[in-house]
């Protein structure tokens, strides 16, 4: 989708700081990081929201987790820990509509997000 901004990363169209990258997704920086790490784990494949994740997306969607601990082990954080977000639509202030999940991490956060 060309007027989609997560896909025109994923084209290279747009540049990001890309740490991480498989056959099925790729992870960059946030722009405006929240917390000191603050990591986008995105399909390839464009996904508007979670709304639209079928039984077909199952594998796509669960390999952005597997993928998330992955970039964790390899940036050494995992001990300590992180936290995994995924907005969906306007309640949740989702504002790129191309499902992505926040990898944060770096400090002790706080709870509830809500
Ligand atoms: P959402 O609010 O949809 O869950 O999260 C979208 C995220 O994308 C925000 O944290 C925002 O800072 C980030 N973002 C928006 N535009 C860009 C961009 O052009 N490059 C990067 N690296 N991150 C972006
Ligand atoms: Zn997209």
């Amino acid at each position: 989708m060309s007027d989609c901004l997560f896909c025109r990363i994923v084209e290279g169209a747009i540049p990001a700081e890309r740490v991480y990258e498989d056959e099925k997704v790729i992870a960059f920086k946030d722009i405006n990081p929240v917390a000191p790490v603050h990591i986008l784990v995105i399909p390839r494949e464009h996904v508007a929201t979670l709304n639209e994740a079928d039984e077909e997306n199952e594998a796509l969607l669960g390999h952005l987790f597997v993928a998330a601990a992955r970039i964790a082990k390899r940036e050494g954080f995992e001990e300590d820990g992180y936290r995994c977000v995924v907005n969906c639509n306007r309640d949740a202030l989702q504002t790129v509509f191309h499902v992505h999940l926040h990898l944060l991490a770096g400090r002790r956060m706080g709870w509830t997000p809500a």
